[in-house]
């Protein structure tokens, strides 16, 4: 584990003097914002503070940039990104379609370029030639963004993914080092994505990890608890810690799609959790406890404390409700 240290926003915990805080930005003037930037490594990047966790990885290719952060803290990460590297960005990957991770697409996109410059060729369409930078994201993430079944758009379309894969795992090579991008297709929603820098060691989950609270598992959207722990399995699989020497401050770097840096051992944790929450929960129903009685009987308890809350927008008793109703649906 690491030794934490407390920063600006108190969400975020770092290795104490292994990463490089580049100082804190004002996101617009009078939003009272502050971003707060990190160097996790020697060209890749994390920014707290503009809604989701926004990572990046720079060198002579461009930057590749996972999530977008708020709307509202946009021209802030252009700005931000835009001090550490007059690079073009390149990319914009997105690990859900959650605005807190979108929100910037438009404006971060269009202070980039995309690769794909000159006059159709290899096979691609031409409005993704000559623009800004590309969105990639798992398909499931244009269908919501772009607004399904006959409602309107909240976002425009140049804010939309132009690439989307639907296969497990897409992967580009860029700056001269492997990005594998594994789709979660039922977790915290149908769209979710990890991203996973290879020789940076840098994983970005997304909000399928949320170190501030139990993971929202959005089931309207197509998550559910079966995908979640896979997907926190995931993480698991894809991430090395530092063994045999433990008392090295090293590792793979997580990035959760809210809260601190993490490694190994803080996901191991969280889906251990996770997974224990859901076995009581499924004990309860098998005992044909209804809802509201599982609820009462506490399946969260000794993480409550930690993760959980009373009000807000996913309370303790959301993610029980959540966890019940994908353990019925898979029973159905
Ligand atoms: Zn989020």
């Amino acid at each position: 584990m690491f030794e934490t240290m407390r920063l600006l926003s108190g969400t975020i915990a770092i290795a104490a003097g292994v990463f490089v805080s580049l100082g804190a930005f004002t996101a617009e003037p009078g939003s009272g914002a502050t971003l707060e930037v990190l160097q996790l490594r020697p060209n890749f990047y994390m920014i707290a503070g503009a809604g989701g966790n926004v990572g990046f990885q720079v060198g002579s290719d461009g930057v590749v940039v996972v999530d977008s952060g708020a709307a509202s803290s946009a021209d802030a990460i252009v700005a931000a990104i835009k001090k550490v590297t007059a690079q073009p960005i390149r990319y914009v990957i997105n690990t859900s379609a959650d605005p807190d991770h979108v929100g910037g697409n438009l404006t971060v996109a269009k202070a980039g370029q995309t690769l794909f410059t000159g006059n159709g060729g290899a096979g691609l369409a031409t409005n993704f030639l000559g623009g800004g930078a590309s969105i990639l994201s798992a398909e499931q993430v244009l269908t919501r963004m772009s607004g399904p079944s006959g409602k309107t758009s909240p976002y425009p379309v140049d804010a939309w993914p132009s690439e989307t894969f639907n296969q497990p795992r897409k992967y580009m090579y860029l700056n001269g080092e492997g990005i594998e991008v594994f789709h979660q297709p039922a977790a915290h929603t149908d769209g979710d994505a990890i991203v996973f820098f290879r020789r940076s060691d840098v994983v970005v989950a997304g909000d399928v990890f949320d170190t501030r609270r139990f993971p929202v598992i959005d089931i309207a959207k197509g998550g559910s608890i079966q995908g979640e722990i896979a997907a926190l399995q995931k993480l698991v699989d894809t991430a090395i810690p530092s063994v045999p020497i433990v008392s090295r401050e090293e590792g793979t770097l997580i990035i959760p799609g809210h809260g601190r840096i993490c490694d190994q051992l803080d996901v191991v944790d969280y889906r251990d959790m996770v997974t224990i929450i859901r076995d009581r929960v499924r004990d309860l129903m098998k005992q044909g406890l209804t809802l509201e009685q599982i609820q009462a009987a506490s399946p969260a308890r000794g993480y409550i404390r930690r993760y959980g809350s009373d009000t807000g927008p996913w309370t303790t008793n959301n993610f029980i409700e959540a966890i019940y109703r994908s353990v019925n649906e898979k029973v159905q």
